[in-house]
């Protein structure tokens, strides 16, 4: 599978970032502030590596978190494990993270970490110390008042309990709203497993209801087939959608006639990949991207709809579970070829949002029920769709250009006064 181009992720969230501050008359000091981050850091990470050719040897692991704005509450974001992991495109995380969470309108600020390795290399043990080893690392910046990360590409609730165990023990107290995405059983809330895809068909079914696109008329596609991109497929089938096509790191699948993404997750937790599903040939992101669909939804990795591929797209809608996968001269050719985009910071925002609520159930020893946090994640979801159109019909601009606008303004209320 074609890897994404290496356009600096920053530099693009920058330039989303200042198309918003223009539109809505953002004051250049206030500016100058947001394309700042609060706090960078990077750290070592050594392990002792307990299987493959180094075995016995420590091997040295860099990790970083960057803390981009604490001006609406404690930074949020989650921990990504990936090889291309780099201190610019954990910059550009945390910035949209700050952008997200004010358009969810929840009271957290906007953070991200990564460490640069290919999980499939460790084994178990190994991914449990290295991840230990990172939360010793930066615990002294994190914490429930100051700094909540969660789960990204690569890292699930799993390690997500064991960042929470290892910042207890050096904390010396339990303080399990360090870190959201935990497993249920370990303080983390129902239904954050799908949060993030459920939040995005709620999106979905805003813009859905103002395109007039039923479900029964409506294929769907989908890049990449893990949390985010795996839930939306099984959401959108059982809602009567015909999702059309999946990928995965290693090539797609097509099948007109519809997949059951249930027994695609079979077959790839079976053969690692969805490739080979049913006998279908292996296809590639360029095949997904000339289908002659309805939705198209990237839930991979940043930059995969770029100048070289925007032409080709025949979908008429894009919806981005992931961050940041469209580029900034990718959405002009889109723009141009009238096909709408829903923006990142407002389609993938029901993850965050729901980490907010299992951040507020820890603070306050409760356990909501999955109804309960669909109900309240579905209003949240709801006023901030409804926010960002109203902006993109009364500016008559994009929704991504409507996103931003919402968020700047938010943000620069809340850092009036700082100098
Ligand atoms: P994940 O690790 O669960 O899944 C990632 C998937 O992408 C895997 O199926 C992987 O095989 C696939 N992939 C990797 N490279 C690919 C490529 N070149 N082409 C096609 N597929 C490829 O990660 P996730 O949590 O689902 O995150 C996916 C995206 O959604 C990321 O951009 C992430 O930042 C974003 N996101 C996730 C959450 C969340 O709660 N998990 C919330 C908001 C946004």
């Amino acid at each position: 599978m074609a890897q994404p181009s290496n356009q600096s992720a920053f530099t693009n969230a920058l330039t989303q970032l200042r198309n918003a501050a223009k539109i809505a008359g953002i004051d250049p000091n206030t500016l100058k502030q947001l394309e700042r981050h609060d706090r960078i850091v990077e750290v070592a990470l050594p392990i002792r590596r307990t299987s493959g050719p180094n075995q016995g040897r420590v091997e040295v692991f860099t990790g970083f978190r960057a803390q981009h704005s604490n001006a609406r509450g404690p930074y949020k974001g989650g921990i990504r494990y990936h090889q291309n992991v780099s201190l610019d495109e954990v910059k550009a995380l945390s910035l949209w993270m700050s952008l997200k969470t004010a358009v969810a309108n929840i009271p957290l600020g906007g953070g991200k970490g990564g460490v640069i390795v290919n999980p499939k290399t460790l084994d178990p043990a190994e991914l449990e110390a290295l991840s230990r080893a990172y939360t010793r690392a930066i615990a002294p910046i994190i914490g429930p008042d100051k700094d909540v990360p969660a789960p990204d590409v690569n890292t699930n609730p799993a390690i997500m309990a064991w960042i929470r165990d290892e910042y207890e023990k050096v904390t010396g107290g339990p303080a399990p709203a360090v870190i959201t995405g935990k497993p249920v059983e370990a303080g983390g809330s129902e239904g954050r497993d799908v949060a993030t895809s459920e939040g995005a068909y709620y999106v979905w079914e805003y813009a859905a209801t103002r395109l007039g696109l039923k479900p029964a008329e409506t294929r769907v596609a989908i890049i990449g087939f893990g949390n985010a991109g795996f839930y939306l497929a099984k959401r959108m089938h059982e809602s009567g959608y015909k999702v059309v096509s999946v990928s995965d790191s290693r090539g797609a699948i097509i099948d007109m006639g519809g997949l059951d993404p249930d027994k695609v997750m079979e077959h790839k937790q079976a053969g690692g990949s969805v490739l080979g599903y049913n006998g279908l040939p292996d296809k590639t992101l360029a095949d997904q991207l000339a289908l002659e669909i309805e939705l198209l939804a990237p839930a991979a990795l940043e930059n995969q709809i770029n100048t070289d591929n925007a032409d080709s797209i025949k979908a008429k809608v894009i919806i981005e579970l992931a961050n940041g996968p469209t580029t900034p001269e990718a959405d002009t050719i889109l723009d141009k070829k009238n096909v709408l985009v829903i923006p990142d910071i407002l389609a993938n925002a029901g993850g965050v949002t729901t980490s907010y609520f299992e951040w507020l159930q820890n603070k306050k020893s409760e356990h909501w029920t999955r109804q309960d946090v669909f109900t309240k994640l579905k209003t949240a979801m709801d006023q901030a769709s409804s926010a960002v159109w109203k902006i993109a019909d009364d500016k008559k601009v994009s929704l991504r250009k409507a996103a931003g606008v919402v968020a700047v303004q938010r943000l620069a209320e809340a850092i009036k006064g700082r100098v």
